[in-house]
């Protein structure tokens, strides 16, 4: 098969591989981006695989940075663009069930696409449009299948993360997973124990926002694999649960697929905080994550008071995108509609200071002074007294009268 034509993305890319053609080596575009050009859908990565061993490459061009070295990328700096080219390449030895002991070089780009993990994903693209397809990956393409290159079972104990990688690419592409591979990944579903935390995330949270997430996570379900996730593994009901709602849409960002994962488990804010740390998420992920649950949870019971919006603060915007994902019924135009009309956002905008209460009101630094801020910036988020720096100290006075008493 031959492309009459390259998407712009690659036409851009084209010199590179020229370059290296004309120096005596192949290259080729490979991965993601070949897969979804055939697919006509956009691309974002575009990356390069070729004969030449990185010493070579880095010869050829002149603004170059060692990305990967060590795997054999190097990224080509050209026009602005940064390219991740990488050196045809083999791995051996998986004896832990994950990542290669060591990639070996090689010229042959039979042997660098053997390695890859579907054959929707190991397909090249030559410069002139020709694609090489040595695993029937058009094939698999046209009949939208995730089939794994050679045997499923031995590629999962070599890399059990691509079991992961099956789930995320059938929510992401809404492709069937082929029965032999689909077998092998409940067969073998317990070595995802031996991947890290931080690759099972990645693939996991692409998986949350697929167009086909429903699909994707009842395949992994089916596959066992949530026996072997965090705070997952006896959560098959509300995962079920979770499945249903991602049917109608799915999440937009990361931060809105874990407060909705988390809000479909039922968990407090605390235990959000708990689980997203297992999962090695950032801290402003887990801010994010547990003020929104804060407010969802409230939101379940009942309708929120103006301090619990004041109190999620610009996670407002995740709280109810989510609450709007969820199965929750609420107006959360209403309610976003109130957030922007609450008289401040932030203890900045209260309109004394602490160093208002010691000058004007000669109070001495202490707790106290942090006690009574506090205090009047309940007031005014209710509602119960304007923000205006007058008033706000004459009732400073009176609750310091009322103190003394
Ligand atoms: P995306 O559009 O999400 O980037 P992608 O197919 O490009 O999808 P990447 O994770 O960027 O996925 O990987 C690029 C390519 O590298 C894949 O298409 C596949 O050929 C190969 N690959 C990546 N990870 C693995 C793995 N664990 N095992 C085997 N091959 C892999
Ligand atoms: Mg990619």
């Amino acid at each position: 098969m031959k492309l009459a034509s390259l998407p712009a993305e690659f036409e851009a890319a084209l010199p590179i591989l020229q370059t290296l053609e004309a120096a005596g080596y192949e290259a080729y575009f490979v991965g993601g981006s070949v897969r979804d050009t055939l697919l006509n859908k956009p691309i974002h990565d575009v990356d390069i695989a070729t004969s030449a061993f990185p010493a070579e490459v880095k010869a050829l061009f002149k603004k170059t940075v060692d990305t990967g070295i060590e795997h054999g990328t190097v990224m080509i700096l050209d026009h602005g663009q940064g390219y991740e080219t990488t050196t045809f390449r083999t791995e051996s030895d998986y004896t832990d069930y994950r990542r290669p002991d060591e990639v070996t070089f090689v010229r042959s780009l039979e042997e660098d696409l053997k390695r890859r993990d579907f054959t929707v994903n190991a397909l090249a693209l030559k410069p002139d449009g020709t694609v090489v397809d040595l695993f029937d990956g058009l094939q698999d393409l046209e009949h939208h299948i995730l089939r794994a290159v050679g045997k499923p079972e031995e590629r999962f104990h070599e890399d059990a993360l691509r079991m992961m990688r099956a789930a995320r690419f059938a929510a992401q592409l809404g492709f069937e997973i082929e029965p032999e591979t689909q077998a092998a990944i409940k067969d073998n579903a317990q070595l995802l124990a031996h991947i890290s935390v931080e690759r099972v995330n990645v693939e996991f949270t692409k998986l949350m926002q697929g167009p086909a997430a429903n699909y994707g996570l009842l395949e992994l379900l089916r596959g066992r694999l949530n026996l072997y996730m965090y705070g997952l593994e006896a959560a098959d009901i509300d995962l079920l649960g979770y499945a249903d709602l991602l049917k109608q849409a799915q999440p937009a960002n990361d931060q809105q697929a874990w407060v909705l994962l988390a809000f479909e488990l039922g968990l407090t804010p605390d235990d959000t905080a708990s689980f997203l740390r297992q999962w090695k998420h950032s801290r402003e992920m887990i801010n994010t994550a547990s003020r929104s649950i804060t407010l969802l949870n409230a939101l379940r019971l009942d309708d929120v008071s103006n301090w619990q919006l004041y109190s999620v603060g610009s996670d407002i915007q995740t709280a109810l995108a989510v609450a709007d994902l969820s199965e929750l019924v609420v107006d959360t135009d209403r309610l976003a509609q109130r957030y922007d009309a609450l008289p401040i956002h932030s203890k900045k905008e209260l309109a004394v200071t602490g160093a208002d209460l010691m000058q004007t009101l000669q109070m001495q630094p202490g707790p106290q002074i942090g006690q009574l801020l506090s205090q009047v910036e309940h007031e005014v988020v209710e509602n119960q007294i304007a923000n205006d720096k007058t008033a706000l100290l004459y009732r400073i006075v009176e609750l310091t009268n009322k103190e003394k008493k």
